[in-house]
């Protein structure tokens, strides 16, 4: 647990949360500030900053619990798709610094758009890239 933490505050009780699922590794409540109906975070009860700290158990725990909750959403919100979503450091968009999935309803109708266009790689940057990943 990290004392400055507002996710470890909610583990602990003492941050107010609307909880909607949890088991021994992890919980799942709802987001302050949701982008859809339903938007909803799970963590590890255990404190990381982020995936690159992330325990490999937690990591499963929070993936089994986002499906379960996915699937949860699917039965009794009726949305029509899920997105999970995680961010990890600032240049990826995180903002609290403790591991979580953001599990995102998603409606046919919605207001949610990528904040990207996929653009078409240039020639030989498949190669060149997938050549610095494999080292
Ligand atoms: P990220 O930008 O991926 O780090 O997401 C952090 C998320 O946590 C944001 O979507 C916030 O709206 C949400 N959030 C921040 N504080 C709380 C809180 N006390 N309870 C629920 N959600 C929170
Ligand atoms: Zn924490």
């Amino acid at each position: 647990m990290a004392d400055d933490c507002i996710f470890c505050s909610i583990v602990r009780g003492d941050m107010p949360a609307e909880i909607v699922d949890e088991d021994e590794h992890t919980l799942a409540f709802m987001d302050i500030n949701p982008w859809t109906q339903g938007h909803a975070l799970v963590i590890p009860r255990a404190h990381s900053r982020n995936l690159y700290q992330v325990g490999d158990d937690d990591l499963h725990h929070a993936a089994t619990a986002a499906k379960r909750l996915a699937i949860t959403m699917r039965d009794r919100l009726g949305c029509d798709g899920v997105n999970l979503l995680n961010a990890c450091e600032p240049a990826a968009w995180q903002t609290v610094w403790h591991f979580h999935v953001h599990v995102i309803p998603r409606y046919e109708n919605d207001p949610l758009s990528l904040p990207t266009r996929p653009r078409q790689a240039e020639d030989d940057e498949l190669r060149a890239v997938a050549g610095e990943l494999r080292g």
